[in-house]
């Protein structure tokens, strides 16, 4: 079983021809409301993929806590864990405009609440196999939630976005670190991802850097790094391909693949979802994974 804490969002998605400047009002075309939340987006992506899922989160008392709670239970996530706690969830205000580009404040509301772990949590922690955690919940929540699995024998996953300094403990207590490469230059200043990722082994033991549209860059120690390569596809939507990715290489890894072919199927998960727009709704179905990782 796969465990998660991390955030749930409700993205408030405004497409707009031409993002405002500050103090101009533009007129956009459209607005959604859609789950999000790299927390809630992983924890989708690898029950999708066909892994028995627990979230650990906080959504707010209010109307976008209730939908964001029945989207992850649709999905198949268990949300026994995931806290309802005072005041507003977390939401992220998102213009898109007519090139594609995007503006984003992100409001933690809720997932700034999730300060510590409660009763159950560590058992629901010990009992999987993968802990996947990012980084939009606050630090000390993430550390002692690595910690609890590292004394369980869990395996770590953490992606650290959005990308900042990280604590020492809580990387003694990663596994295997998943920056994309913006990530991984943040967090070493080394532009060349290779570079990186050797820097980044001496205080993990593994590493993989996704490369967007170039594939992952796999990288663990006493072992040369080796580059899996994206399957080549027409990419309309690349919002939570990385999530996609990390849910994906969660499930491969908890049945007991070899790295490079769990990362390869990941990789055609991540593929899949680039192709489709939306960020939950772009992830694809085990079947489908392998239909085309097998291909
Ligand atoms: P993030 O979404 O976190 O910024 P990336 O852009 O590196 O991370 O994408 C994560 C993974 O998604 C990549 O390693 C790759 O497997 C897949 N992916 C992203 N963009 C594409 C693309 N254009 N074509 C195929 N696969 C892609």
């Amino acid at each position: 079983a796969i465990a998660v804490l991390g955030s749930t969002n409700m993205d408030l998605v405004a497409y707009v021809p031409k993002a405002p400047r500050l103090g101009e009002t533009v007129t956009g075309r459209e607005f959604r409301t859609v789950p999000g939340g790299k927390g809630a987006n992983q924890a989708v992506a690898a029950a999708r993929a066909g892994g028995e899922v627990r979230m650990i989160g906080a959504v707010g008392a209010d109307d976008f806590g209730v939908r964001l709670r029945a989207a992850l239970g649709a999905a198949g996530v268990d949300t026994a864990a995931l806290r309802t706690v005072e005041g507003a969830s977390g939401t992220a205000h998102i213009t898109v405009d007519d090139e594609g580009g995007n503006s984003i404040v992100v409001v933690p509301g809720a997932n700034g609440r999730l300060t510590s772990l409660e009763d159950g949590d560590e058992a629901r922690i010990a009992a999987a196999d993968t802990l996947l955690l990012q980084l939009e919940v606050p630090l000390g929540v993430v550390t002692a939630a690595a910690r609890a699995a590292r004394a369980h024998g869990v395996r770590t996953v953490l992606t650290p976005a959005p990308a900042q300094p990280l604590p020492p403990e809580l990387l003694a207590a990663t596994d295997l670190l998943v920056p994309n490469e913006h990530e991984a230059a943040a967090l070493t200043g080394l532009t060349d991802a290779r570079q990186a990722a050797e820097a980044l082994l001496q205080q993990v033991p593994a590493v993989a850097v996704t490369l967007g549209a170039a594939g992952v860059l796999c990288a663990a120690r006493g072992r040369a790094p080796l580059t899996v390569p994206a399957p080549r596809v027409r990419a309309v939507d690349t919002t939570a391909a990385g999530d996609t990715f990390v849910g994906a290489l969660a499930v491969a890894l908890g049945e007991g693949r070899a790295v490079r072919e769990a990362v390869s199927w990941a990789c055609a998960a991540a593929a899949l979802s680039v192709q489709r727009p939306g960020a939950q709704d772009s992830m694809p179905a085990r079947a489908e994974i392998d239909a085309f990782a097998y291909a």
